[in-house]
């Protein structure tokens, strides 16, 4: 009976119909992205800011450690520009055999706090500003060793002979939340796969999503993630503002995103769609998009958010010349439910705040 419950608890219960719907349709706007549609000239921060001139080893080494910026509160288009940008001022360190020789965590903590601060990111209150950059540079040095001593100072040999990934990732599994390499768990293994496959580095077999933030806003508001015991009413607790009390919230434990994670990959696989297509498309159509919704935003540090019901019966209170990005979303009907990302980064909380209000069309 408690085994039944304690499994109760950790199940995540998913509408695979409604997924199915909706990764058609994403899956269709992603498809014209080249002529139209809400991806139409947008960027992956992966395409973007990579150099060109780098071979195959040198490029997997840069993804290897650029990963390590993918973690936590972190807004994923920052890492890659300014790890493209470490790499070309200091490229010794991203050669594993040259950093254990030469190089300790506080240079390589040095090297990358410069380059933050030549992109114009330092704040001066906040200085790593999401970043956990002393605990990345000590990560750097011991994954390096990890890497040299297990796979010959090459990431592409951790999938050599493999095809598929549950057979990748046992191979840097040591136990429970435990993997070889420190800051690399299920997502950010997973996000490193799909960056290999996109550059045909590694073969290309399914992936899991890798599990951020915006994958679950977007399987979350549209009902895809129809309940789990993970889901609990928000707690008081000091900071919390009032306003997200009591609602439902899931704490990112890495149990839950990786009962997403292992969801995503057999329900792709059953239903013909490839994460090469999903991962990019439903992360760009939450940061680009719903990041854009009034309602998704907040004020003060995260602690005022609208309130849906005043805005459904106030049209003053929308913004003056709002952008509706609702409006060109292809998903929309599909969505009815505001996850900001705020508490997220502040809390490592999603929080389902309440229903999405439609912005008042005239026509
Ligand atoms: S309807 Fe709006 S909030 Fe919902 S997924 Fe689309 S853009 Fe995001």
């Amino acid at each position: 009976m408690v085994n039944k419950q304690k499994r109760k608890k950790y199940t995540v219960h998913f509408d695979n119909a409604k997924a199915k719907e909706v990764f058609s349709i994403i899956k269709s706007e992603w498809d014209k992205k080249e002529e139209s549609g809400v991806f139409h000239g947008l960027v992956l921060p992966q395409d973007n800011y990579i150099p060109s001139y780098l071979s195959e080893k040198e490029l997997s080494l840069l993804f290897f450690y650029a990963v390590l910026g993918q973690r936590g509160s972190i807004d994923s288009d920052r890492p890659m520009k300014i790890w493209a940008e470490f790499r070309k001022r200091v490229p010794e360190a991203f050669d594993t055999a040259f950093v254990l020789e030469n190089f300790s965590s506080e240079m390589i903590l040095s090297g990358l706090w410069e380059t933050i601060g030549a992109n114009n990111t330092r704040d001066r209150n906040k200085p790593n500003r999401g970043f956990k950059l002393k605990e990345i540079s000590e990560f750097w040095i011991y994954n390096s060793e990890e890497l040299l001593k297990f796979w010959d100072g090459d990431p592409r040999n951790i999938f050599s002979g493999v095809n598929n990934f549950k057979d990748a990732f046992k191979r840097i599994e040591r136990k429970a939340g435990k993997t070889a390499f420190k800051g690399i768990g299920m997502k950010v293994f997973a996000l490193l796969t799909i960056y290999l496959q996109e550059r045909n580095l590694i073969s290309i077999f399914p992936t899991p999503l890798p599990v951020d933030f915006h994958t679950l806003r977007i399987l979350w508001a549209t009902g895809i993630i129809k309940r789990s015991g993970w889901i609990r009413p928000c707690s008081i607790t000091k900071n919390r503002p009032e306003q997200i009390i009591g609602k439902p919230a899931v704490n990112i434990y890495y149990e839950f995103p990786n009962r997403v994670a292992y969801w995503s990959t057999r329900f792709m696989r059953e239903n013909g769609f490839s994460h090469l297509d999903m991962n990019p498309a439903i992360w760009l159509l939450s940061r680009s998009l719903c990041s854009k919704n009034f309602q998704n935003t907040s004020r003060k540090e995260a602690t005022q958010y609208i309130d849906a019901y005043k805005l459904a019966n106030d049209f003053s209170l929308w913004p003056r010349d709002y952008k509706d990005p609702c409006r060109i979303c292809p998903i929309e009907r599909h969505c009815k439910w505001i996850i900001p990302s705020a508490p997220y980064w502040k809390w490592g909380l999603l929080v389902k705040l309440g229903r999405r209000v439609s912005f008042p069309r005239l026509l």
